[in-house]
């Protein structure tokens, strides 16, 4: 079915139409990242993110493959929108009352509601270009689906997997949501992006917490994004110092790109920051009522890490924070009847008493 570069021009046209920065289309494919996504997982690097281990009947990973999913699936294609806004990087700011939550989180509207909304709209412009007389199937996801779009945007041009493992443009940096259309349309693909890291090392060697081991692999397990988000319970001791004072995510392998030394500012006024959520105030997350939590990130992806996980990151950077005059919050939430945060607060307060 229109297995020509013009159609695939027109499927492009229309993402731009949507508001899409960025797109591009690959085939569906037995990808090497694909291929190695299995030993990543029973290596145990996915940590508690059970969600990626979901199989199909014949007990492979639904990850791995999409037409194990989908056995009519033919092409992918992918769209991505830059969320940068014109603030500082966490790296550029260094105040102890204030805590840090990722960039992506800021956003007035939850992006996987703008970005899914803006991927609807091209699958219907893709059905429209078709015509009414081929019916074609068509899966759309933001995160949701069993597709790695990191590794599908790779292969549509969009950017290069930068030793990070993050998805980077050279022209936008690596500030990008991504939404993917799984269709059985078979289009014209782009050529794979061309790894431009080179000889750098810029984010291997300031991640905190080595969760990038070796370039191009990522240890969820050490990793502070999957921490402060993923990580339900405890956070294990010897790795509370390394996460600074990030109490959301975490940019830092981002913040130090050089690729993103020049990343342009979105023109999409939805991205930008709800109040208060750049470089947050740390005693107002570590005493916020399930009720402020509630409304303060309804719709946002802050509310993933729950009303105690916030509570308990804020508390271990204010550990992290050599400010003493916290210690009256760490006090008061060593009595909290939330075991976790009484354990974490107890922690916090021998740190900063510790630290000179
Ligand atoms: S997000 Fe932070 S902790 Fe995770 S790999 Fe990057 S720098 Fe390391
Ligand atoms: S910091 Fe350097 S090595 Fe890391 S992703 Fe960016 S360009 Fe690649």
């Amino acid at each position: 079915m229109n297995p020509n570069g013009k159609f695939s021009a027109l499927v492009k046209k229309a993402a731009t139409d949507c508001g899409f920065d960025l797109s591009g289309i690959a085939s569906v494919g037995e990808f090497e990242e694909l291929a190695y996504f299995p030993q990543w997982i029973a290596a145990g690097r996915a940590g508690e993110m059970k969600y990626l281990e979901s199989r199909n009947d014949a007990g492979e990973l639904r990850r791995a493959s999409l037409r194990s999913v989908f056995p009519w699936a033919q092409s992918v294609v992918v769209c991505a929108i830059n969320y940068n806004t014109a603030h500082p990087h966490s790296t550029q700011v260094n105040d102890p009352n204030r805590g840090w939550i990722s960039r992506y989180a800021w956003s007035r509207e939850d992006y996987h509601d703008s970005v899914l909304r803006r991927v609807r709209e091209l699958e219907a412009k893709l059905k429209e270009l078709v015509g009414n007389e081929t019916s074609i199937q068509t899966r759309s996801y933001v995160d949701t689906g069993p597709v790695i779009e990191r590794v599908y945007a790779k292969y549509a041009g969009v950017g290069w997997l930068g030793k990070n493992t993050c998805l980077i443009n050279q022209k936008v940096g690596s500030w990008l949501f991504l939404g993917v259309i799984v269709t059985s349309l078979e289009l014209t693909p782009d050529l794979p992006a061309a790894d431009r890291c080179g000889t750098c090392t810029r984010c291997i060697d300031a991640c905190p917490t080595q969760a990038l081991g070796s370039p191009y692999e990522l240890d969820s397990n050490k990793c502070i994004s999957y921490l402060t988000i993923e990580k339900r319970g405890t956070i294990p001791e010897e790795l509370r110092a390394g996460m600074g004072h990030q109490v959301f995510g975490c940019d830092i392998c981002q913040d130090v790109c050089p690729w993103n030394r020049k990343a342009p500012s979105t023109d999409k006024p939805e991205f930008e920051p709800r109040e208060g959520l750049v470089n947050p105030v740390l005693g107002w997350l570590a005493e916020i009522s399930e009720e402020e939590f509630r409304e303060k990130f309804r719709s946002s992806p802050v509310k993933r890490a729950k009303h105690s996980g916030i509570r308990r990151n804020a508390l271990i950077a204010i550990g992290n924070s050599g400010n003493r005059s916290h210690i009256p919050i760490v006090e008061r939430a060593s009595e909290d009847p939330d075991p976790l945060i009484s354990e974490v607060a107890i922690w916090a307060k021998r740190r900063l008493q510790e630290q000179r």
